[in-house]
């Protein structure tokens, strides 16, 4: 009487075992967690398959049939899924390998980069050199007395050079810093002295600006800092320069500060204030607020980037404040711990 069920069972019979044996041929034979599963499943589904030889009544040979359906069915769902996932894992694998080559050779591409600037950046120096000179030779009168309209014009020659001796000067520190060469002479010296002697440098500039610029500092205190003074009166000029060149109007305060551990240096000015846009990205390369050209053309947002990695080395901070756009700001140096004398 079950004869009419034998034919599709036998069926069934031949074609399981080949049904599976293709999927585990093709999916990779040797995944060990495929292999897994896929074994997993063939043993169930053989198991349910024999159970359905077992029955005592047509209903049982239903509900047999249906389980084994069903846990192939199931059995083929999680093989389709582990298969995914492994795949996904190796597709993955092979991103994060593609990722590394690329990365080692953007790695690369940056050396060479750093390289060219270096090397471009000491070829331009010895010529600039030359300009300025001899510039400043011609304005001071050491080949004769210049009509007006000359000595105006040599003397855009002289400012642009000298600009341009800053921005090579920022380009060469930048490359020093990224090939690690940047080097450090350490000496104790008088921290407020050198503020000074730069803010007297600085004066007149502010002045021909129409800019109000006081130094203040607490009596009776020392002021004694182990530190490079060249690379530290780069980081002062280079604070105090921009509060120059960022405030329109107003002044520039800059006050000096010591206790027992630190010494703090204050530099506030008038100007033009920093937005909560720029002020993230403030002492990152390259980095200059949107309209930064329009009060100072010549930029190249690269001082506060350097001044940041000359106090890293002297394991001092800088950071700066405002209150955002046309409310000023103001520039912090610190040192602590063994810097401070
Ligand atoms: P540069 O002045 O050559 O652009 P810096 O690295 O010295 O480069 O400064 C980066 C940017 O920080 C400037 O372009 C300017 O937008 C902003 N900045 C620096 N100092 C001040 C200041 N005192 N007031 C307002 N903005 C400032």
């Amino acid at each position: 009487m079950y004869g009419f069920f034998f034919i599709p069972l036998t069926l069934v019979t031949i074609f399981h075992p080949l049904f599976w044996a293709f999927g585990v041929l093709r999916h990779g034979l040797f995944h060990i967690k495929i292999i897994a599963t896929e074994f997993l499943v063939v043993l169930l589904s053989a198991i349910f398959f024999i159970k359905i030889f077992s029955y005592s009544n047509v209903l049982e040979l239903y509900f047999n049939i249906f389980i084994f359906t069903i846990t192939t069915f199931l059995g083929y769902l999680i093989i389709r899924s582990v298969l995914k996932e492994v795949r996904t894992r190796e597709r993955m694998e092979n991103l994060a390998e593609e990722l590394a080559t690329a990365n080692a050779r953007l790695r690369a591409l940056d050396q060479q980069k750093t390289e060219f600037v270096s090397i471009a950046s000491h070829q331009l120096r010895s010529p600039l050199t030359a300009i300025k000179g001899y510039s400043s030779m011609l304005l001071e009168g050491s080949f004769g007395k210049l009509s007006k309209k000359t000595y105006d014009a040599v003397d855009r020659i002289f400012q642009s050079s000298q600009r341009l001796v800053l921005i090579v000067e920022d380009f060469l520190n930048v490359s020093r810093i990224e090939q690690g060469r940047m080097k450090y002479d350490f000496s104790t010296f008088n921290f407020k002295e050198l503020v000074l002697r730069v803010v007297e440098e600085q004066r007149p500039v502010a002045e021909k600006k129409g800019l109000e610029i006081t130094f203040s500092a607490e009596k009776l205190k020392k002021y004694m800092l182990m530190a490079d003074p060249g690379k530290i009166s780069q980081v002062v000029t280079n604070f105090i320069d921009n509060s120059i060149k960022y405030t329109p109007k107003g002044s520039i305060n800059i006050n000096l500060s010591q206790d027992s551990e630190k010494m703090l240096l204050t530099i506030r000015d008038t100007g033009v204030g920093i937005s909560k846009e720029t002020m993230p990205k403030l002492f990152d390369k390259f980095s200059r607020a949107l309209d930064a050209s329009k009060t100072n053309t010549g930029g190249t947002g690269l001082g506060l980037y350097v001044a940041k990695e000359i106090m890293k080395a002297h394991k001092g901070r800088v950071w700066a404040e405002s209150s955002g756009e046309g409310k000023g700001s103001t520039f912090f140096i610190e040192f602590s711990g063994d810097s401070v004398k």
